[in-house]
C-alpha cells in the first residue's frame, strides 16, 4: 500500500514535469533540451525523460535550430523541440447575444477555421444551449474540412458566474435556469472533453498569451460588454475564487438599493456601465428611443444631445470610482480595459481619469498603467482556443504511460 502510495507520488511529479516542459516549450516556441533544463531549475536528465514521453504521445517533435557556434560542437546544428501543432485539433467558443463565434487552431493555436453561428434567443435552456454548442461546432467542422471526431477538445467562454473547475453554471444571461451542470449535457452533444470558462477569464488569457498582457506578472483585464467583466492575473496565473465566481467586478455594489441589474440584485456596477444598462437608460427618455442601439446613443451624444450625453457621463462615473477600488484592492501593474463591439471611449476619457485618481488612497508613486484593447470576436475565441489547449494537455498528458524511465 505504501509502496502504491509512493509511486502515485511520483507519476503525479512526472506529470507535473511533463506539462511544465510542455508549457514552457510552448511558451517559447522552439527549444533546446538544455535551454529548457536551465529556464526550469531542473536536471538535463530529467528533462530528457519529459521530453521523450511527450515525443512518444506525438505532443512534441524536433527540428533543427541554428548551427551553434563558440562551442566545440560548432558546425552542428542545434536540436530543438517544437509542439507538434497538426497532432491535435481545438475548438475555441464565445457565446454572446446574437451569435456563438467559434474558432478551429491546431494544437500551436494556429487558426484553420472560424465562423459566426447566429443565435435565435439570446437566452437559452441549458438543452438548447448544448444543441447549439454541437450545431456551431458542426459548421465550424464543416467550414474547416474536418470531421467531429478529429477534435481533441472544445472550450466556451461564457457570460456570467461560472465554476471552470466543474463546468457549472451558477448563473449565465444565456441560458434561462440556475445552477446548471452544464459539462454532462455537452459531454452528450460533443462526445470530446469540454471545458467551460468565465468569458473575461479567456480575454484576460489572450491578453496574457497574445496581447497587452504578455510579461506582466500581476494584471486585470475589465470587459465591456452586454455586462462588465474581470480577469483577474494575479503572480502570473488566473485567479478565479474558491467557488469559481470571483473577479464579478461587475456586479459589485455602487449604489445602495440602487437600479436593477441582470443578475437579479440592485445597485451593481454593471446596472449603470454595461450595453443593456445605457440603452434602458436612454429609453427613458422617450422620443422614439423605445428600438435605441447602443450605436445610436453614441451617435446622440455625438451629436449633443445632452440626455445622451450625460447617460454616458453617468456610466464612465460610476466605472470610474469601480475601477479606483480595483486599484485599492489589488495595486495591479496594469489594468486592460478590453471589448468587442462599440465604442467605450466615455470610459476612459480625461473626466474619467481624473476619477480614478480620486478615489485611490494616495501614495506618491504613480497610478498603475490603464490600457485599451479593443479588439474583435475572434480575441475571445483565441482565449478559448489557449485554455483548450491547456487543458487537453493536462489530460493527454495523464493518459501517458506511467512507467519510470
Ligand atoms: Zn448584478
Amino acid at each position: 500500500m505504501l509502496k502504491n502510495k509512493a509511486s502515485s507520488i511520483s507519476t503525479e511529479q512526472r506529470n507535473v514535469t511533463r506539462l511544465r516542459v510542455l508549457e514552457h516549450i510552448r511558451r517559447k516556441g522552439a527549444i533546446s533540451r538544455i535551454d529548457i533544463a536551465g529556464a526550469l531549475q531542473t536536471s538535463p536528465a530529467t528533462v530528457t525523460t519529459a521530453t521523450a514521453d511527450l515525443l512518444s504521445a506525438g505532443l512534441i517533435h524536433e527540428v533543427e535550430g541554428d548551427p551553434q557556434s563558440g562551442s566545440p560542437r560548432r558546425g552542428r546544428p542545434r536540436i530543438l523541440l517544437k509542439l507538434n501543432g497538426g497532432s491535435l485539433l481545438i475548438a475555441g467558443f464565445k457565446v454572446t447575444r446574437h451569435y456563438v463565434s467559434v474558432l478551429i487552431a491546431d494544437f500551436e493555436g494556429l487558426e484553420i477555421a472560424s465562423i459566426k453561428y447566429p443565435l435565435v434567443e439570446a437566452c437559452m435552456t441549458p438543452l438548447d444551449f448544448a444543441r447549439t454548442i454541437r450545431n456551431a461546432l458542426e459548421s465550424a467542422c464543416a467550414a474547416a474540412s474536418v470531421s467531429m471526431s478529429d477534435i481533441a477538445g472544445v472550450s466556451i467562454g461564457i457570460a456570467g458566474l461560472i465554476d471552470a473547475e466543474h463546468n457549472f453554471v451558477h448563473w449565465s444571461s444565456s441560458m434561462s435556469e440556475r445552477n446548471v451542470p452544464l459539462g454532462p449535457l455537452l459531454l452528450q452533444e460533443l462526445d470530446c472533453p469540454v471545458f467551460i470558462e468565465n468569458d473575461a477569464n479567456l480575454v484576460a488569457k489572450a491578453e496574457q498569451l497574445f496581447g497587452l498582457g504578455k510579461g506582466l506578472r500581476n494584471f486585470l483585464v475589465i470587459t465591456i460588454e452586454h455586462g462588465v467583466g474581470l480577469g483577474i492575473v494575479l503572480n502570473g496565473k488566473l485567479y478565479r475564487g474558491e467557488r469559481g465566481c470571483g473577479a464579478e467586478f461587475g456586479h459589485t455594489k455602487v449604489q445602495l438599493d440602487g437600479a436593477l441589474c441582470q443578475c437579479g440584485q440592485r445597485g451593481c456596477l454593471e446596472a449603470y456601465v454595461g450595453e443593456y444598462a445605457l440603452i434602458r437608460e436612454a429609453s427613458i427618455a422617450g422620443q422614439d428611443r423605445d428600438r435605441i442601439t447602443i450605436a445610436d446613443l453614441h451617435d446622440h451624444a455625438q451629436s449633443g444631445d445632452q440626455h445622451a450625453l450625460s447617460v454616458l457621463d453617468r456610466a464612465g462615473q460610476v466605472f470610474g470610482m469601480g475601477v479606483s477600488n480595483l486599484i485599492n484592492l489589488f495595486d495591479p501593474e496594469c489594468i486592460i480595459i478590453s471589448g468587442s463591439q462599440v465604442s467605450f471611449q466615455h470610459l476612459y476619457s480625461d473626466s474619467v481619469m481624473e476619477r480614478i485618481r480620486k478615489g485611490v488612497v494616495h501614495v506618491d508613486a504613480p497610478l498603475p498603467d490603464i490600457k485599451v484593447n479593443q479588439w474583435d470576436d475572434t480575441m475571445w475565441a483565441k482565449g478559448a482556443i489557449a485554455y483548450a489547449i491547456e487543458q487537453v494537455s493536462t489530460l493527454k498528458i495523464r493518459e501517458m504511460p506511467t512507467h519510470a524511465s
